[in-house]
């Protein structure tokens, strides 16, 4: 099959299967309401869980930054692209969560992707939870080494993976709060057990960091578990983009030395990291907002519980309604959108076959009435 027929059939395979995904042009966005197509609506489908994307002072130091320093990093780090604003972002992120060393890099896909390229060889393995994030997977089906998944958040299934013998060494990779989810992974088990086999654990924080734990550390903290490598994400809770990998002094000079994704590729510009130091000044100091969205998120919950769909077991922001079919889920999103809520159907391949679903996500900026209003559209649209 030539390139076009293989194009035509892959898209017409897509329709058919209520999958196809689309990018809807936002013209507005205060982290509660969106305005699509001039219409108003309240938002239910980001990632911002402290609103820091709107933030007067992020804003500003992103100003400041470029003002002082440009537009652009102009090169990559390794020639000239890392500004002191790069390198005190990299100590104040070691400090925080209790590193040697944080290295930057443009997105958490490129993250993943040069840990897991670089690290896994020949006669490695990679044993990872099978909902783990695209970034990590595709890099994993990509690379000399086996990759073997465990069952979601079973640490008995981990046992079962390490059980049998590999000549080379072990990655054990999980997320802190699982994205499409929305729960928590056993850190701790999954750490000793990994510790055990002389493994190394990675843990992608990227819904965890600036969220739970103490002055926002993430689940690894919250868990009093600190993984070999710990990737933290920008996009989310940071409210810009970007990511990080913590680690020791040593595997941070390795990847220096050899991480292509680094070497190769331009740096975040160097406003973006000032903007990013003035993110984690406030997410420090963000006790109260994250506080007031576990009062939402447990709001939601409670008047959630008698809905006909099911709420999957989530303690965190992310709050995914399950629905099944994809149709369904379509029509239920389309539903809701009349009635002036932004949230989107996540379906296959992004999930697992027939657990197509709501992705309801909270944050600090929403009100009680908000989630009142979408409890009441809901149970609207279930009795319908
Ligand atoms: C969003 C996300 C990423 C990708 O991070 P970007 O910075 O957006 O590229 C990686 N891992 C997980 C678990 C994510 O949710």
């Amino acid at each position: 099959m030539g390139w076009q027929q293989q194009i035509q059939a892959a898209l017409q395979t897509r329709r058919a299967a209520d999958a196809w995904r689309q990018r809807p042009v936002i013209e507005q966005n205060d982290g509660r309401w969106l305005q699509v197509a001039g219409e108003r609506y309240l938002h239910f489908s980001g990632n911002d869980y402290l609103g820091l994307s709107q933030h007067p002072a992020l804003i500003r130091a992103w100003q400041q930054g470029a003002a002082q320093s440009g537009a652009g990093a102009g090169a990559s780090g390794h020639v000239s692209g890392h500004s002191r604003y790069h390198a005190e972002l990299e100590q104040q992120l070691a400090d925080w969560l209790g590193y040697s060393r944080a290295l930057l890099f443009i997105s958490g896909f490129a993250a993943n992707q040069a840990l897991i390229h670089l690290l896994a060889g020949k006669g490695d393995r990679i044993l990872a939870d099978k909902l783990s994030h695209a970034s990590l997977l595709d890099a994993a089906s990509h690379v000399p080494a086996t990759l073997r998944r465990f069952t979601h958040n079973q640490p008995a299934s981990l046992a079962a993976r390490l059980a049998t013998p590999c000549a080379g060494n072990t990655l054990v990779v999980t997320e802190g709060i699982f994205s499409m989810d929305g729960d928590s992974a056993p850190l701790a088990a999954l750490a000793q057990q990994t510790r055990a086999a002389d493994g190394w654990l990675l843990v992608d924080d990227a819904h965890g960091i600036g969220v739970i734990g103490e002055q926002g550390r993430g689940s690894c903290w919250q868990q009093q578990v600190k993984p070999e490598l710990l990737v933290v994400t920008f996009g989310k809770a940071f409210g810009v983009s970007g990511a990080a990998v913590l680690c020791d002094e040593e595997t941070a000079d390795y990847l220096v030395q050899f991480a292509r994704h680094l070497i190769y590729s331009t740096a975040m510009p160097p406003a973006q990291a000032c903007a990013l130091q003035a993110a984690l000044r406030e997410i420090q100091q963000a006790d109260a907002q994250r506080q007031k969205l576990q009062q939402l998120i447990q709001r939601f919950r409670q008047g959630a519980a008698a809905l006909p769909w099911s709420l999957l077991p989530s303690a965190s922001a992310i709050q995914p309604l399950l629905v099944g079919d994809n149709g369904r889920a379509l029509a239920l999103a389309q539903r809701l959108r009349t009635a002036g809520f932004w949230l989107t159907a996540i379906r296959p391949p992004t999930v697992p076959p027939g657990t197509a679903r709501l992705r309801i996500t909270l944050t600090a900026r929403h009100e009680e009435q908000d989630i009142d209003r979408l409890l009441e559209a809901l149970s609207d649209a279930a009795s319908e």
